[in-house]
């Protein structure tokens, strides 16, 4: 199975990191916390970019 992206919210600082880096995938939420812009999505190597550099570390595979 697919593997999807998930944003641990309640870690995620709003730094926009992610949203700079995959701007295709990511966005800012109204409260600032990093959110999908569409939840099937395919993990490319920007996505796994954006979670690397992720200073929380809160976008998961699963
Ligand atoms: S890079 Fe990480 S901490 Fe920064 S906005 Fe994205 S998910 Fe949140």
């Amino acid at each position: 199975m697919e593997k999807s992206i998930i944003i641990d919210v309640y870690e995620c600082n709003g730094c926009g990191s992610c949203v700079e880096i995959c701007p295709e995938v990511f966005a800012m939420d109204e409260v600032e916390k990093a959110c999908l812009i569409d939840s099937d999505v395919e993990i490319t190597s920007k996505v796994e970019e954006a979670a690397a550099y992720c200073p929380k570390k809160c976008i998961h595979f699963e």
